[in-house]
């Protein structure tokens, strides 16, 4: 990547703000009825951007449960995509395809440029934009934009690498795609200044994607990004798996705070300090989340590097129809 290049990209003609693909993380529930309530003005927006907006698992959202038979936003692999759908199949997985029809198919043309899927955590973790690529410049900008705009709120950028495992959630199913996590909140209740601050990190979204498609050439830069080294269980009864200890009151809210070897990380049930035993310092995230109990996280652990991204700029008319018949004549030599 030479300093002074400006990437292009294609223009952004669909975009996708998903809410409730966890039916009880209400923020993103409620965004997403205000905004269909608001449609006309969404599609007022000009340059033919069109905004979907998306209530991804409606069942779950009347219901106010995370979900009804399996968690929707881990169905979005290609091989639970693709099966065929049976009488005695769960909902999400079901869900889950109808959803890939409508913003999809995953890895196609025909995908939407940019899915935007919005989360609650209980977490302390203000506002977090998490991805699979921490290469992805157009997302590493959108993060970027959202720091700029929203001093007041701590915003950061969490990377899942996934290159041994294939992406799995509702925002891998666009070109572009991350999920927006705002906290902390607990699930199934609403409090206004997260749902402010849900709502704001998707105004600037939009705004950031009409500046893109204008024309602006967004310089390039350097932007901290946070990733996931692994995960800590909760030390637990190894009959009944029950927990036996809690999140340390040290740790507690105290996300990307860094957390150093032998910090106390949990307090058992009978009052002892347990210590944090790793070699290195990293950094700590979704501490003590509600929705994690069952997935065996009582923390996950990051470790902070600085990412160069370069200036980016949409692609001119011309040189979108420059590359179309590149793209048709190659076509034509297969
Ligand atoms: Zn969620």
């Amino acid at each position: 990547m030479e300093l002074d290049e400006v990437v292009c990209f294609s223009r952004f003609s669909r975009v996708a703000i998903c809410g409730g693909t966890h039916g009880n993380e209400l923020s993103g529930v409620y965004l997403v009825r205000e905004m269909q309530k608001a449609e006309r003005k969404a599609k007022e927006r000009g340059n033919d951007m069109e905004v979907i907006t998306v209530l991804s698992n409606p069942r779950a959202v009347q219901r106010g449960l995370r979900y009804i038979d399996t968690d929707l936003n881990r169905c979005f692999t290609h091989a639970m995509l693709s099966g065929s759908n049976t009488n005695d199949a769960p909902y999400e997985i079901i869900r889950s395809r109808e959803l890939n029809a409508l913003l999809g198919p995953k890895g196609s043309r025909d995908a939407v440029d940019l899915v935007c899927d919005l989360h609650n955590t209980t977490a302390n973790m203000g506002l977090c934009l998490i991805s699979y690529s921490d290469s992805d410049w157009l997302c590493l900008h959108v993060f970027r934009h959202l720091q700029r705009q929203m001093p007041d709120v701590p915003t950061r950028f969490i990377h899942f690498n996934a290159t041994n495992k294939e992406s799995y959630s509702l925002d891998s199913v666009g070109k572009h795609g991350f999920a927006l996590e705002a906290g902390p909140q607990p699930h199934g209740v609403m409090r206004s200044n997260i749902y402010t601050t849900m709502k704001m990190g998707v105004e600037h979204v939009l705004d950031w994607v009409c500046l893109f498609n204008s024309g602006f050439v967004f310089e390039g830069g350097s932007v901290d990004v946070y990733t996931v080294v692994r995960n800590i269980d909760y030390p637990r009864d190894r009959d009944t798996h029950n927990i036996t200890a809690a999140v340390h009151p040290q740790l507690q809210d105290r996300d990307f705070c860094l957390l150093y070897p032998e910090d106390p990380l949990f307090l058992t049930l009978s009052g002892e300090t347990l210590r944090y035993k790793g070699k290195e310092p990293l950094y700590p995230f979704f501490i003590n989340e509600c929705a994690y109990y069952e997935k065996g996280i009582a923390v996950s652990l990051a470790r902070k590097r600085r990412v160069a991204i370069p200036a980016i700029r949409v692609q001119t008319e011309q040189e979108q129809q420059a590359k179309k018949d590149e793209c048709t004549s190659e076509e034509e030599e297969e």
